[in-house]
């Protein structure tokens, strides 16, 4: 059956960025992918003509589609807006909307970039972590939150860590079924000697990992995944953690690798529906200038074919041919150095679409 792709560029380098990513999508399609593309408007650009980052016929088109491919949203024209128009409301709705609540962040160090890491090449040459983390619970919307004044005419801030059994239940699951995919080891991150949420979430992880036997399940707390992370890296394959310590431990385990221009995500629904983009921003700085890193875009394009799309074999040949540019020598100028040929933005899709 033919899978449909919501293609929502957004703005900044978004458009240039996803145009190279349709590109491998398009080549794709000529062996055999059964897809068919449509455009639609998020974030600033959206704004503009709708008065609205999220415009309902995006949503409509979002929630009908297989699969939506991203490429970022925000700019300096946009950020005196009222905040619920921001164009970063786009991208928030579309995740509450359909209920993206499983983000996954790999972090891959491709070993022709090793030298990009601010770590020694040995600690990171071949990295290949995916951070599972949960998206729509735990602090950052718990209830009750605020700043109250107390009796005393002081003034004091609050937040609730808050996760239900389903929540870990099924964000485990998520983690579970990727760890399936890969090398089957999970650590889930925690803080259970301090916070009795996530004792929860160790026993919950311990029920889920029952159903799946061929996977190793260990736990740390967050403090230690931290260290971990700069100092043996490799140790890790899958790690799933909350809400709030995702959102730390993946920049982090992201910046392992040195360049922001290099790495996919994904943000998955309980059906396998997800939303597919790079990491990084809408880099108004070298918009429209041909030379913004397409290949997180393209990697992310792989992530679909793997996760949403159930094509993992097609997913491989683009991460195959992106090997392979890097390999020929290739580089955007973001990870441009002495010896390499530099490409711009096209010129870098071009020759992905070639190497496939
Ligand atoms: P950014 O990620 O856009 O840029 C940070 C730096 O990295 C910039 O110097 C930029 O030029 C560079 N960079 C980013 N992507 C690159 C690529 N593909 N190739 C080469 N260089 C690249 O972050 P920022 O500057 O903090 O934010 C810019 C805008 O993007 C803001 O409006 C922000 O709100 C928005 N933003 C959007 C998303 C998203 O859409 N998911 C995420 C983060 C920031």
């Amino acid at each position: 059956m033919t899978k449909k792709i919501a293609v929502l560029a957004g703005d900044g380098i978004g458009p240039e960025i996803v145009a190279e990513a349709v590109k491998v999508l398009e080549r794709l399609r000529g062996d055999g992918l059964d897809i068919e593309l449509e455009d639609g408007l998020v974030g600033g650009a959206a704004y503009d003509v709708h008065g609205t980052p999220l415009p309902t016929e995006t949503l409509d088109l979002a929630k009908a589609s297989d699969a939506i491919l991203l490429g970022a949203v925000g700019g300096y024209q946009w950020e005196s807006l009222d905040i619920s128009v921001r164009p970063e409301k786009g991208l928030l709705g579309l995740r509450a909307e359909l209920e993206l609540f499983s983000n996954l962040r790999p972090a891959i160090l491709y070993k022709q970039l090793a030298d990009a890491s601010t770590l020694k090449p040995e600690v990171v040459a071949g990295l290949d972590i995916m951070i599972v983390r949960e998206l729509t619970g735990g602090i950052y919307f718990g209830q009750p939150r605020g700043v109250r004044t107390l009796e005393n005419g002081e003034r004091q801030g609050f937040n609730t860590l808050v996760y239900s059994e389903s929540e870990i239940e099924r964000i485990g699951r998520s983690a579970f079924d990727i760890a399936m995919k890969r090398g089957k080891r999970i650590c889930s991150v925690d803080k259970a000697n301090v916070l009795e949420c996530t004792e929860l979430w160790r026993e919950v992880m311990e029920c889920v990992a029952k159903d799946y036997p061929e996977v190793e399940l260990s736990h740390m707390y967050v403090d230690n995944a931290a260290m971990q992370l700069v100092r043996a890296p490799k140790q890790f394959d899958v790690m799933v953690t909350t809400n709030m310590f995702g959102d730390i431990l993946s920049d982090c385990a992201a910046m392992l690798t040195g360049s922001i221009g290099m790495l996919p995500s994904a943000s998955l629904n309980a059906g396998g529906k997800g939303m597919y983009e790079p990491i990084h921003g809408s880099a108004p700085d070298i918009a429209g200038q041909d030379i913004a890193n397409p290949l997180a875009t393209i990697l992310s394009v792989a992530m679909m074919l793997r996760y949403s799309l159930d094509e993992a074999a097609m997913a491989e040949r683009i991460e195959q041919a992106v090997e392979k540019v890097l390999d020929q020598g290739l580089r955007t100028a973001d990870i441009y150095s002495d010896g390499m040929q530099k490409v711009g933005t096209s010129e870098m899709g071009d020759a992905v679409v070639t190497a496939l």
